[in-house]
């Protein structure tokens, strides 16, 4: 047997659910608790849409890419939606189930930034009206309004290294793009691209 199919057979074995466990957070890492999930909800609420931004963004293999966006789909986190007919090309939209995982996505980087980051945090998320940071109550630390994804913007923190690249930001991952194969017929460089916002299914 090979070392691959070694691999997909522990995988398989493995699973995604918690049988018998009858407890919301063991039904919750068996949506979000795949390798690569989180940070592929964490590059949707930093705008990214398309396939190729998240293939770019995150380096994964596209035969993983592709398996954890439609299980993010079947499982109502993320939606797709046709952005282009001819070829037929769809993007990737935070769903409000999706975007209800912001608090916990915070958490997350608040915890990692406490006792993870020597260098103080790679990443700030800041109330976008006046640049102050996201307390663990997810209020402004400057004015105290309540804040959602959508009133943050994140920038560069101490702890990323200089020259790393920014946080990721759809436009940059396709100036590189087009920097790189400048020819790829099926990008649209002058696509819009709404940065930092997203919308919710119920909105649109
Ligand atoms: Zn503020």
């Amino acid at each position: 047997m090979t070392q691959l199919s070694v691999c997909k057979v522990r995988h398989r074995m493995l699973g995604r659910t918690y049988e018998g466990q009858i407890c919301s957070v063991a039904r919750t890492l068996g949506v979000i608790g795949d390798r690569w999930t989180m940070l592929i909800v964490r590059d949707a609420f930093l705008g990214v849409r398309r396939f190729d931004d998240f293939q770019r963004s995150l380096g994964i293999a596209r035969n993983v890419l592709d398996s954890r966006l439609s299980r993010l789909c079947d499982d109502g986190i993320l939606e797709r939606r046709l952005y282009q007919e001819r070829p037929e090309r769809y993007e990737y939209r935070l769903t409000e189930m999706g975007h209800d995982l912001w608090p916990v996505l915070v958490s997350l980087m608040q915890w990692g930034d406490r006792h993870l980051s020597d260098d103080g945090p790679p990443i700030l998320v800041q109330h976008r009206d006046c640049g102050g940071a996201v307390t663990p109550g997810l209020t402004c630390e400057k004015c105290g309004a309540t804040l959602t994804a959508r009133d943050t913007q994140v920038r560069p923190g101490p702890g990323l290294p200089e020259g790393h690249p920014e946080p990721v930001q759809p436009a940059y991952l396709r100036a590189i793009a087009r920097a790189g194969s400048s020819s790829a017929s099926s990008r649209r460089s002058s696509s819009k691209v709404s940065r930092g916002r997203t919308k919710t299914s119920s909105q649109v």
